[in-house]
């Protein structure tokens, strides 16, 4: 079930705490100038300093970096000890609305990225429940990879690269776009009008980067999650947010004021997040994606949460290297 009617007011009451409350009951005001007390920026908002280096856009080369492991059916070592385990530890962002957030009622987390994780489940476990969730921020993601404090990242991670030299990935699962939000009305109508603008954007991610890159007369603030940066745009401390229309969308959903603007800034296919060498997993992995393109499950996910996004395009066509 979707929360989207609760967050819609809880978006809503923020708003008019933000700025939306003005004096207009008392007459006696002088009508031409209101000033309004600047709610203070949210903790670990970090301005990006204009002289700080951007990394460049050109990606180490890979290949394709979407050709991923085929799968066998055969098992290996990691996937006999999240058996011998009992369950599936999978990081994601707990605060994103429409992939991975809590559902008001039943305080479970729910979503698009919750729901493909709970079909790897299904396959290697016996039951989509057997699924315990480690909160993630998107800069956290290939570092718990690296721990291995969890078996996969299920959080809109966008398949580089750069990120393969640190991470395996499984094939694509869901093709986004990078574009802008903006307020309603504001004039800004892509990427081109961001330029003298603030934009919001999250630390660790590709967004950043070509944020960074392809606006560079932007001035960026970044924070730990998406949610946070739509705080900010509701207090009118930035004038926009650039990340992936499928993150944006869950965004906009919580606040009608808000709308996607401008074409695709670049393509963003994203992948499931697996440690490096767990080859055994990532043939799993893509087991359970092969299984859910062909079956209908795909479709059935991507209608229940991404159906703002427009009718489903259906599932990417997985590309192998081997
Ligand atoms: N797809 C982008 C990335 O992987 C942004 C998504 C996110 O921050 O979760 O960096």
């Amino acid at each position: 079930m979707k929360s989207t009617r609760g967050i819609v007011a809880a978006s809503i009451i923020a708003l008019v705490f933000a700025g939306g409350c003005s004096s207009q009951s008392d007459s006696t005001a002088a009508p031409e100038t209101v000033h309004y007390t600047e709610p203070p920026l949210p903790a670990k908002v970090v301005p990006v300093l204009p002289d700080s280096p951007i990394t460049p856009q050109v990606e180490p080369p890979c290949g394709d970096p979407t050709a991923s492991l085929r799968p066998t059916g055969a098992g290996g070592p990691n996937i006999d000890s999240i058996r011998a385990r009992g369950r599936l530890l999978v990081g994601l962002d707990t605060g994103s609305n429409l992939f991975s957030f809590r559902d008001p009622i039943s305080g479970t987390i729910v979503g698009f990225d919750a729901d493909i994780a709970r079909e790897v489940a299904r396959d290697l476990l016996g039951s989509p429940d057997l699924v315990e969730y480690r909160s993630l921020g998107s800069a956290d993601r290939e570092q718990a990879l690296q721990d291995h404090t969890v078996d996969l990242v299920a959080k809109t991670m966008t398949v580089t690269c750069e990120r393969r030299q640190r991470v395996s990935f499984s094939t694509v699962y869901l093709r986004a776009n990078q574009r802008v939000l903006a307020v309603k009305d504001s004039g800004i109508n892509g990427i081109g009008d961001l330029a003298g603008k603030r934009v919001c954007v999250v630390r660790g991610t590709t967004s950043l980067d070509r944020i960074r890159h392809d606006q560079p007369a932007a001035t960026i603030l970044t924070v730990p999650t998406w949610a946070d940066c739509l705080v900010v745009l509701q207090q009118r401390q930035v004038d926009a947010v650039s990340t992936d229309d499928a993150i944006l969308a869950g965004l906009a959903e919580q606040d009608p004021y808000t709308e996607l603007v401008g074409g695709s800034i670049s393509v963003e296919p994203y992948g499931i997040g697996i440690s490096k060498g767990n080859d055994d997993l990532v043939r799993f992995v893509n087991g359970t994606l092969d299984r859910i393109r062909a079956d209908g499950t795909w479709d059935h996910i991507y209608q229940q949460w991404l159906s703002a996004l427009g009718p489903s395009p259906g599932p990417p066509a997985p590309t192998y290297q081997d």
